[in-house]
């Protein structure tokens, strides 16, 4: 052992791990918070965050970042910019090595993983090759950028509905191209959505390629290919920019090793617990909850976690 180990390190910043660090903190066990690639998660791509109890004119994602953060941080929270490449478990310790750097890494008891997950993308050739010149899955970062171009998003979830209302603050219009003919977003976004005179749904369809002009600096893309799903009958769709809304992935790769996880990737911990068959290891977030996936809830099991680990650290 190089360095004595810390009692609780959290991997990832998004309000599971600021709500686990809060509580660790309290705790008086002096977390560490490394705040991964992304600092505050995906709550930074959110614009209004309407229903994150406490907050009736509601919040921007990034600010209740920052709020939840500074209160963290009140209680002696140490946050690194840092991302953890590997972890080993060894002599009833955690090795975090960082940043890929084998001569870097930080001991600790246990280890709180609320590493959330990243946009899921089409798997086309065309989307990697106009990935950020047209194609993209954060409408509140790059929406700016087309303001007064035709585009669509993809999905018929809450993100889909949320990226397309977004954009018609600067699109005239914004087509959402979903694969059914039913939403699977809440009423309240749905209908939001359908009120909405900009956006205009286009049912039953799959994107088969997106179709750019090379000449073109900056924005490439021009238009998408589509196919029917239940006729299987092509047509193109003239667009100027293509919002990716269609889940999320979980980012669970550094644990795989680790614990076991579910076919779509998510980490499978004990019934109504945030623990995992690694003794110390307790995972929370999105990184193990494919079905609710709220602020709120990652908050709540990022709450659960603090306690599990505290409860694990008094039982050494
Ligand atoms: P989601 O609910 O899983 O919806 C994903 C959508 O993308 C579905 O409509 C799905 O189609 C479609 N899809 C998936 N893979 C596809 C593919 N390869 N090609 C075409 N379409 C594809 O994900 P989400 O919208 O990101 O929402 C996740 C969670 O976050 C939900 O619980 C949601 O309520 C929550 N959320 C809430 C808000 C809010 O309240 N403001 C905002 C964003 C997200 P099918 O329907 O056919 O499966």
């Amino acid at each position: 052992m190089i360095t004595p180990p810390h009692e609780v390190v959290i991997i990832g910043s998004g309000p599971a791990g600021l709500t686990a660090a809060l509580y660790c903190a309290r705790a008086d066990l002096h977390p560490i918070v490394l705040e991964g690639s992304m600092p505050g998660g995906q709550l930074i791509t959110t614009t209004e965050v309407e229903n994150f109890p406490g907050f009736v004119d509601g919040i921007s994602g990034s600010d209740l970042v920052e709020t939840i953060k500074s209160q963290a941080k009140k209680f002696g929270t140490e946050f690194k910019y840092a991302t953890v490449s590997e972890i080993i478990f060894q002599d009833g310790h955690f090795k975090l090595y960082i940043d890929n750097d084998n001569e870097n890494a930080i001991y600790t008891k246990s280890v709180i993983i609320a590493t959330g997950a990243r946009p899921r993308k089409l798997g086309l050739v065309s989307e990697e090759k106009y990935w950020s010149k047209g194609v993209t899955s954060c409408a509140t970062c790059d929406g700016f950028f087309y303001r007064g171009r035709e585009v669509c998003v993809v999905g018929g979830g809450d993100s889909a509905m949320e990226e397309a209302l977004f954009l018609t603050r600067f699109c005239p219009k914004v087509f959402i191209i979903h694969r059914r003919d039913k939403l699977r977003a809440s009423v309240v976004m749905a209908e939001r959505a359908r009120k909405n005179e900009k956006i205009e749904f286009v049912w039953n369809k799959k994107i088969t390629e997106i179709l750019g002009d090379d000449s073109l600096k900056g924005l490439q893309v021009t238009g998408v290919k589509l196919e029917d799903t239940n006729t299987g009958k092509t047509s193109t769709l003239d667009i100027g920019g293509v919002f990716l809304g269609i889940g999320h992935i979980p980012n669970t790769e550094i644990v795989k090793e680790l614990v076991a996880t579910d076919e779509h990737g998510y980490v499978i911990t004990h019934p109504n617990s945030t623990s995992t068959d690694q003794e110390g290891m307790f995972v929370c977030g999105d990184a193990q909850d494919s079905v609710y996936r709220q602020a709120i809830t990652a908050a709540g099991t990022g709450c659960m976690a603090a306690l599990e680990a505290e409860r694990y650290l008094e039982s050494l």
